[in-house]
């Protein structure tokens, strides 16, 4: 049986009269850029966060770049996030002149370590980026009260968490602005390249606003140097189809995630979902000890599997000039080697998951974990870090 990592065409077969409708409409229509879609959908997903702007761009990187010069973010400044995230998040602190000041990860959440953010502040620090990894909420509480404390503007990363809610707030909804990504594997997915800002400031908003479309204030007025980064018409069309059916995919994501948490216990790491968070599994990660011999494995049974991020941000060539090395992220280096993503979709089945479950079972059987070398204090549930 082959199970792929994401099974974007199963989507497509319930979707797909709804869909061809909708991008049939927007053809006929003829309206491509900044047309009744894109406004249509930017209400909905601003409902949808429980915020009150949303605004379409070209991709999760532009919305990221966008809002931290929307922000005020720019030359000279600082900007806190994680070295264990997607290599945009840090890109877009480049992309406005900013560094990046790096912080590690907490060992269980995977997000960012609150308890290190006060010592990177400096009196350049602009901007705190915490990433909701994996679909789950950064701990925002301490993050927020850190940024009033100091003055400083908090970005979330949520293109891994439409929907998620941390204490019960949806994200997007929480820092100053938040950007979500619709990349072809997000939870919410466009058939193209497309990405959202979300904020509660209408200053933030209009700013982003103008920036997407040139600088462009009103009829052949410009006021800043923008870019070309507006959301495309068909995009919103699709994405208005498939958020109708969100809050029902996420229900079922974490459906899987508690029967592969059944069927796991014990053998790997299973993920640790946070008291404050409802974590929306856009990848559901495990933790094994001989993590490439697992994915062989599973590659070898035909199982989709990736592992994001074997490599962190600042071990990566690209952020060479940051100056950061090996050692320098304990958690995150350590976390890095050690995690595995197994199929997550909506459409998943019992017996894929099933499937799947008895080929990590029968690899990670509790005798070759006692016949390891290094222990790192697995325990079932919660994938403690015992350092390295
Ligand atoms: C996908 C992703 C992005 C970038 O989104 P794109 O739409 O691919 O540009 C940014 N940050 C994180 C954490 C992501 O997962």
């Amino acid at each position: 049986m082959t199970i792929p990592l994401v099974d974007l065409r199963a989507q497509y077969a319930e979707l797909r009269d709804e869909i061809l409708a909708a991008v049939d409409q927007c053809l006929w229509s003829m309206e491509l850029f900044m047309g009744p879609n894109t406004r249509a959908f930017e209400e909905e997903f601003a409902d949808f966060c429980e915020a009150d702007y949303a605004i379409g761009v070209a991709s999760g990187t532009d919305a990221l770049h966008l809002s931290l010069r929307a922000l005020g973010v720019g030359p000279g400044d600082e900007v806190i996030t994680v070295p264990y995230t997607f290599i945009a998040t840090i890109e877009a602190i480049e992309h406005v002149g900013a560094r990046p000041v790096l912080v590690d990860i907490d060992p269980v959440t995977y997000t960012i370590d609150a308890d290190e953010i006060a010592s990177r502040i400096t009196e350049r620090t602009k901007a705190i980026i915490p990433v909701h990894l994996y679909g789950q909420p950064a701990d925002m509480e301490p993050i927020m009260a850190l940024a009033r404390q100091y003055g400083l503007k908090v970005l979330e990363d949520a293109a891994q968490a439409h929907g998620a809610r941390y204490k019960g707030r949806r994200v997007g909804s929480i820092g100053d602005a938040a950007c979500f990504s619709f990349y072809f594997s997000k939870n919410l997915s466009a058939y193209g390249e497309a990405g959202m800002v979300t904020t509660n400031d209408p200053e933030v908003a209009e700013r982003v606003r103008m920036l997407r479309h040139h600088g462009h204030e009103s009829k052949y007025r410009h006021t800043m140097v923008g870019y070309n980064s507006r959301m495309d018409e068909l995009q919103a069309a699709v994405l208005r189809v498939k958020l109708k059916r969100l809050a029902d995919w996420t229900a079922m994501r974490k459906r899987h995630a508690a029967e592969y948490d059944r069927l796991l216990v014990g053998h790997v790491g299973t993920p640790y979902v946070a008291e404050y968070a409802d974590h929306v599994f856009h990848l559901y990660t495990v933790r094994a000890r001989h993590r490439d011999q697992l994915v062989e494995t599973l590659r070898r049974e035909e199982i989709g599997c990736n592992t994001h991020y074997c490599t962190p941000a600042h071990l990566q060539p690209a952020f060479a000039h940051l100056g950061y090395g090996e050692g320098d992220f304990p958690v995150a280096e350590h976390v890095a080697q050690e995690v595995v993503q197994l199929p997550m979709y909506p459409e998943l089945s019992d017996e894929q998951i099933g499937r799947v479950a008895q080929v990590v079972r029968a690899f990670e059987a509790p005798v070759s974990i006692s016949a390891t070398a290094r222990h790192v204090g697995t325990c079932a549930g919660c994938p403690a870090f015992a350092g390295s």
